[in-house]
């Protein structure tokens, strides 16, 4: 079974029928700077950054940071399709990091693809991750992937309703549908929302 969406293209903003490819039927530019930032670029470094689970280092907080988050060996190995789904059916917002606003789009899937850590958290140690964020999704300079904390994400959007892609009924940011749809439309499997129709 399958929905009839529609996304926006990151770079172009055109309407788009998702799932999206790797590249916009629009402007034509390819997505592929969000899973596979160019080597030396801003995004580059930032996807390292985001994979130190991956090479089996600490994950920690740098110096002036309030969260720090990883892939897992899955979900850095998904990164694509993690990429290509938030493009399709994540959310857009802006989000300040520091003094300057950048757009995100932010995805929850129903399975763990990394693990962060949060100086705002009530918790010690590693909070798993189920949500993708695109950092700047409209730059082949700085756009990048990452897990995204939870706590993040109610932070800066908890006040925000969105609906279901599906039935319209409310659901929180980076949801792209509502638990009853997400099952009987995708069996609970995300993938199933990426086969193109
Ligand atoms: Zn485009
Ligand atoms: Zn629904």
């Amino acid at each position: 079974m399958a929905i009839q969406v529609q996304c926006n293209c990151p770079i172009c903003k055109n309407p788009l029928p998702a799932p999206v490819g790797d590249t916009c039927l629009i402007c034509t530019n390819s997505y592929e700077f969000l899973w596979n930032p160019s080597p030396h670029s801003f995004g580059a470094e930032k996807l390292d950054d985001h994979s130190v689970i991956v090479r089996a280092e600490p994950l920690c907080l740098k110096p002036g940071r309030t969260y720090q988050s990883s892939f897992d060996a899955w979900g850095y190995e998904n990164r694509k399709d993690l990429a290509r789904f938030a493009i399709s059916y994540g959310h857009s917002g802006q989000a300040n990091f520091g003094s300057k606003d950048y757009e995100v789009r932010v995805a929850y899937i129903p399975e763990i693809l990394g693990s962060g850590i949060s100086a705002h958290q009530f918790t010690v140690g590693p909070t798993p991750c189920s949500g993708i964020l695109l950092l700047s999704p409209n730059s082949i300079l700085y756009g990048h992937p990452y897990p995204i904390l939870d706590v993040w994400v109610q932070q800066k959007f908890g006040t925000v309703q969105k609906s279901c892609l599906a039935c319209g009924c409310a659901v929180s940011f980076g949801h792209p549908m509502c638990s009853q749809c997400y099952a009987s439309i995708a069996a609970n499997d995300w993938r199933k929302l990426m086969v193109a129709k």
